[in-house]
């Protein structure tokens, strides 16, 4: 299936100059959004994974029914302030200033093998934020599944050593 088609590019969004990229005709067409789950999950299978993280919001969107087929947990990466108990945070760059990512402290037992998803790869920074929060915690990253790349962003470099899916490349 070429799931491209099911990608709408959007102009000027957020902001003038951006191209950016909707995902939620993937999501509302069923067989697109089973054809990409399905995907992650069978990338997932062989990389025994105990359980999947993803950022808000649009890592939920992704890693839940990965989780769900897999029979495993799924742990959010919420914005600071949006978790209630105990949770281990960090900080990182955007282009103007910065934000911060946490986690639940006990999401993640020392040694699990988790999985990381994510919509979109653009700069890596999201992604890089989230591993070491599943790092702080002592959790083993053995995948990370994305719909889409932005190739010319360079995220890749800033994920080096780790093992990296993506399905859509633009
Ligand atoms: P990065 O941290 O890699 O620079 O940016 C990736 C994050 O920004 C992802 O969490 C993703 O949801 C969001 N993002 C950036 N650009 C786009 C876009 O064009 N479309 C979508 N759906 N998300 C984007």
């Amino acid at each position: 299936m070429d799931l491209k088609q099911y990608i709408t590019i959007v102009p000027d969004f957020p902001k003038p100059g951006i191209l950016f990229k909707d995902i939620t005709t993937l999501m509302d067409n069923g067989e697109a959004y089973k054809y990409a789950t399905d995907q992650i999950v069978e990338y997932a299978r062989e990389k025994q994974i105990d359980i999947v993280v993803g950022p808000e919001a649009r890592g939920f969107i992704i890693g839940c029914p990965v989780a769900y087929a897999l029979g495993v947990g799924f742990a959010p990466v919420r914005k600071e302030g949006k978790l209630p108990r105990e949770v281990v945070r960090v900080e990182y760059g955007l282009e103007y200033g910065t934000d911060v990512l946490t986690m639940h402290k006990d999401a993640i037992k020392p040694g699990q093998r988790v999985l990381i998803t994510d919509d979109l790869l653009a700069t890596g920074g999201t992604m890089r934020a989230t591993i070491d929060l599943v790092e702080q915690l002592g959790g083993v990253v053995a995948g990370l599944a994305f719909l889409i790349e932005l190739t010319e962003l360079g995220g890749r470099k800033k994920l080096e050593g780790y093992d990296i899916l993506t399905l859509m490349q633009f």
